[in-house]
């Protein structure tokens, strides 16, 4: 089932768009939770890393590398930043899309919540 992130990829609903290629999308998180808060998403819909293959090996490198290049585009690299997965229910997740969060610009603690 298509969630709000498949319009964003459509670009039927506006993102902040910080980089795009034919197979992913990483733009600003809405309800921001660090002054740098960036989702990496698949184009491909996967509900969930729980719903990966490995057909998508390739495909996850692929979100993980791009999202260490955001983060360093984005400033992050020095002082560093956190990549998050939230994954399903128990997880936190609430859009199911496959998505990576970049969190950095302050001290994040741990452990979450
Ligand atoms: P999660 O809770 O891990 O599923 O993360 C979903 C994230 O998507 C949340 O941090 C939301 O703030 C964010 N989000 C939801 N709708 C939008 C939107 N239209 N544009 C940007 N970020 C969004």
């Amino acid at each position: 089932m298509s969630t709000i992130f498949k319009k964003i990829i459509d670009k039927e609903i506006p993102a902040d768009i910080v980089y795009e290629d034919d197979l992913c999308l990483a733009f600003k998180d809405i309800n921001a939770q660090a002054p740098v808060h960036i989702l990496v998403i698949p184009k491909k819909e996967i509900p969930s890393i729980a719903e990966v293959t490995p057909e998508d090996q390739s495909l996850l490198g692929h979100l993980f590398l791009k999202a260490v290049k955001v983060a360093k585009k984005l400033g992050l690299d020095q002082k560093g930043y956190r990549l998050v997965v939230n994954t399903k229910d128990d997880g936190g997740q609430t859009v199911y899309h496959l998505h990576i969060h970049i969190l950095g610009g302050r001290r994040l603690s741990w452990p979450p919540g």
